[in-house]
C-alpha cells in the first residue's frame, strides 16, 4: 500500500535527534566565504555545448542525433543503456554539428564521445506547454520512470543514476537523508542553491520521500550554514511537509561523506562493500532534489546545474547556473577571467579534486567546482620520502582503515593483501596524504591499485567469456557430427532390413561392372599400332576379329 504524501507522520520525538561521532577526520580552512556571499548568476548560453555520452557511473548513453541535425532545449539526445545508465538532454537549442571525441573532465586528460551542439543563442524549447505531477498519486515505480526520463544523476559527485539508487520500492527505508553537507573547502554551490531556491528544495525533498517511501526525511547542513538553515526552516513553515527536519552537523571533513553523514546522524555503519539501502537509509545531494523538483514539477530534464567557480586564480569568485556541456573556458570568463598570477586549474576541491591541463573540457552533471590557484594559495607538494610509520595517516582516516599498510601493499601490486585491509572502503578523501608528514601521494597509490583491481576483473570477466564461446564451438561441432554418424547408421540400418530389391540392383550393378572389367582386358591384349605388324599379323588379327564377332552376334 502506497503512503499518500500526506500520510507522513512527523515523529513526535525523533529516533535521529542525537548525533554521533566518526572515528578521525580534519578541520580544514573553509575558502568559500567569497562565494557563498554572491547570488549564484547565470553562466548564459556558451556558442557550443559539449555533451558526453558518460557523465555518469553505468553505461554510455546512446547517440539519437548526427550532425546537421536541428535539436531544442530539453529534446532528448542521448538515450540510457540497459538497467544503470543515464539519457543525456540538448541544454539550449542549436545544430548538432559533430559527434565525435572530445576532452572531457578526467584526471588523465581523457577523450571521450561527445555530442557537440553549435547553439542558435534562442534557448528554444520543442514544447513550451506543460504542467507539475501530481506526485502523490503516484506509485513508487512510475515516480521513478519520470526521474529516469530526465536523466538525474547524483549532483554530488558520484553520478550514480538517481533512479537506481532510490530503489523505488525494493527496499524498506526508514530515512531518507538529504546530503548538503558542503565539507570539502572552496565549494559553496549547496549552500547558495539552499538559500536561493530552498523552497524547491524541500519539495524535491518531499517527491523523494514520497518515492522511497520513507516516513523520516533530514536535510543535513554545516554547523557554518546559518542563512541556509534559516531559508529552509522559513520554507518549511509555509509548505504542508510533514516528517522532514533540518540537522546541523560539526565542521569536520569529510562528515558530507554518505557513510560518515550515516554514522553522524543515525549512528549505523554501512556494512562494508554495502549500500546504505541495507540498513535502511538513502541518500541523496541536495543538488539532486533540486533536479527531481525541476523533473516533476516544472516537468524539465536535467539542464543545468550551479557551479563553484573559485580560487585567487579567477578574478571574480561566485556561484554559477551553468548549462551541461558548457566549457570550462566559458565558465571562467563568466568569472571575470583568469588573474595574471593563477598556476593550476582543479575540477572539484582541493581535497578529492584533480588537476586539469586544459579548460576546454565541458561542465558535466557530475561538476560541482572549478577550482583555480595560485602558487602562494597551493604550493606544489615537496617530494615524496619514505614512509616513517609514524601512524598519523591512521589517526585521522574516517573509513578506520589502515593507510599505511595500504600504502604497501598497493605500492608492491599485492592487491590480495590490499583488498584484504578493504582498499575499497577507501573514500578517497585525501585525510592521511594532507598529514603525512613524508607528503607520500597515498591517495593516488590506492586510485592505482583500484584501477587495477577493477582492470583485472574485466579481463578475467572477457577470458571467461571468450572461453565459454570457444567451449560451446565446440559442443556444436561435436553434436553435428554426432548426428551425421546417427544419420549414416540409420542408412546402413534401412539397407540391411531390405525387402531383396536391393538386392537384384546390387547384382545388376556388379553384372555390369563385370562386363566393363572383361572388355578393358581384350583391350589390353590388341596390339595398339596395327600398322607396325607384319601382313602376316594383320591378317591373322582380322580372322579373329570377325569369328569374334560371329560369336558376338545375337541368335
Ligand atoms: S602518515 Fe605517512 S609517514 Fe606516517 S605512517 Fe602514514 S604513510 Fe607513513
Ligand atoms: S584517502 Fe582513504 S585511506 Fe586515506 S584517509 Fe581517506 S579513506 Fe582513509
Amino acid at each position: 500500500m502506497v503512503k499518500s504524501a500526506a500520510s507522513f507522520s512527523r515523529p513526535t520525538a525523533s529516533p535521529f535527534d542525537r548525533l554521533h561521532k566518526f572515528h578521525g577526520g580534519l578541520k580544514l580552512p573553509g575558502h568559500r566565504e567569497v562565494s557563498a556571499s554572491r547570488p549564484i548568476s547565470s553562466a548564459g548560453v556558451p556558442a557550443i555545448l559539449v555533451l558526453p555520452l558518460q557523465q555518469h557511473i553505468g553505461a554510455p548513453a546512446e547517440c539519437l542525433v548526427q550532425p546537421g541535425d536541428t535539436v531544442y532545449k530539453g529534446q532528448l539526445i542521448a538515450r540510457q543503456v540497459g538497467a544503470i545508465s543515464a539519457a543525456v538532454h540538448a541544454s539550449s537549442s542549436g545544430t548538432v554539428t559533430t559527434v565525435e571525441e572530445r576532452p572531457v573532465p578526467h584526471p588523465s586528460g581523457l577523450q571521450a564521445p561527445c555530442i557537440v551542439i553549435e547553439t542558435d543563442g534562442l534557448d528554444r524549447y520543442q514544447d513550451s506547454e506543460s504542467t507539475a505531477l501530481d506526485y502523490s498519486r503516484m506509485e513508487p515505480d512510475e515516480l521513478c520512470t519520470h526521474i529516469r526520463r530526465a536523466g538525474i544523476v547524483g549532483l554530488g559527485g558520484a553520478g550514480f543514476p538517481t533512479q537506481v539508487k532510490l530503489g523505488c520500492g525494493k527496499h524498506k527505508i526508514e530515512l531518507l537523508l538529504i546530503n548538503a553537507v558542503e565539507c570539502e573547502p572552496y565549494i559553496s554551490c549547496d549552500n547558495r542553491l539552499i538559500q536561493e531556491r530552498a523552497a524547491e528544495v524541500i519539495e524535491g525533498a518531499r517527491v523523494l520521500q514520497h518515492a522511497v517511501q520513507a516516513d523520516n526525511c533530514i536535510i543535513a547542513i554545516e554547523d557554518n550554514m546559518a542563512t541556509a538553515e534559516q531559508a529552509l526552516h522559513t520554507a518549511l513553515a509555509t509548505s504542508n511537509a510533514t516528517g522532514i527536519q533540518v540537522t546541523r552537523v560539526p565542521e569536520l571533513y569529510p562528515s558530507g561523506g554518505e557513510r560518515q553523514l550515516i554514522r553522524i546522524l543515525t549512528g549505523r555503519e554501512v556494512p562494508s562493500q554495502g549500500f546504505p539501502a541495507d540498513i535502511g537509509i538513502i541518500c541523496q545531494n541536495v543538488g539532486t532534489a533540486a533536479a527531481v523538483y525541476n523533473a516533476i514539477i516544472k516537468q524539465q530534464p536535467l539542464l543545468s546545474r550551479i557551479v563553484t567557480v573559485t580560487g585567487d586564480g579567477v578574478v571574480q569568485q561566485q556561484n554559477f547556473e551553468t548549462l551541461i556541456g558548457t566549457p570550462v573556458s566559458h565558465l571562467v570568463a563568466a568569472a571575470g577571467g583568469y588573474t595574471q598570477d593563477v598556476e593550476r586549474l582543479l575540477i572539484g576541491g582541493p581535497m578529492m579534486g584533480y588537476t586539469v591541463p586544459v579548460d576546454n573540457i565541458p561542465v558535466t552533471k557530475t561538476l560541482n567546482c572549478v577550482l583555480a590557484v595560485t602558487r602562494e594559495e597551493m604550493p606544489a607538494p615537496p617530494p615524496a620520502q619514505a614512509c616513517i610509520r609514524c601512524g598519523k595517516c591512521t589517526e585521522v582516516c574516517p573509513a578506520d582503515l589502515l593507510p599505511q599498510q595500504l600504502y604497501w601493499y598497493a605500492r608492491s601490486s599485492n592487491q590480495d593483501a590490499a583488498q584484504d585491509y578493504d582498499l575499497f572502503d577507501c573514500i578517497e578523501c585525501g585525510c592521511c596524504a594532507y598529514v603525512c608528514p613524508s607528503h607520500i601521494p597515498l591517495v593516488q597509490y590506492y586510485r592505482h591499485a583500484k584501477s587495477e583491481i577493477w582492470l583485472k576483473e574485466t579481463q578475467t570477466k572477457a577470458s571467461d567469456i571468450a572461453r565459454q564461446r570457444h567451449e560451446a564451438h565446440l559442443n556444436r561441432l561435436a553434436r553435428i557430427k554426432q548426428e551425421r554418424a546417427e544419420r549414416m547408421a540409420k542408412k546402413k540400418r534401412a539397407l540391411s532390413s531390405d525387402d531383396g530389391s536391393s538386392d537384384k540392383k546390387k547384382a545388376a550393378i556388379e553384372a555390369a561392372l563385370e562386363r566393363v572389367k572383361q572388355k578393358k582386358q581384350q583391350a589390353s591384349t590388341m596390339p595398339k599400332n596395327v600398322e607396325n605388324l607384319t601382313t602376316e599379323q594383320q591378317q591373322l588379327i582380322a580372322a579373329v576379329d570377325k569369328r569374334r564377332q560371329q560369336n558376338d552376334e545375337p541368335e
